[in-house]
């Protein structure tokens, strides 16, 4: 089975060291402040990665196909009504 590997930034990435990916671009505030307005990706390690809008949304359609590739569990049975998050698909 071939790891699913994704680039972010420079790094090569598999898919499943992410947790989680951020929604929306990073603001804190701070002045020396390196990410600001990049998406943060979180890795399962106390680490994170930084990409723009549209390196964030390959890392999600990446992790959609990734994770269509399972058997899908059958808790699905809540009602989509979140059909406008399915665009990036
Ligand atoms: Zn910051």
């Amino acid at each position: 089975m071939i790891s699913p590997i994704i680039k972010i930034d420079d790094k090569h990435l598999p898919l499943y060291r992410i947790v989680w990916v951020s929604d929306v671009p990073h603001f804190c505030g701070e002045p020396d402040c390196m990410h600001e307005g990049d998406y943060e990706v979180r890795l399962d390690v106390d680490d994170s990665l930084w990409t723009n809008g549209q390196g964030r949304n390959e890392v999600l359609k990446s992790l959609a196909r990734w994770c269509g590739d399972l058997k899908p569990e059958d808790d699905d049975n809540e009602t989509d009504n979140e059909s406008d998050k399915d665009d990036w698909l």
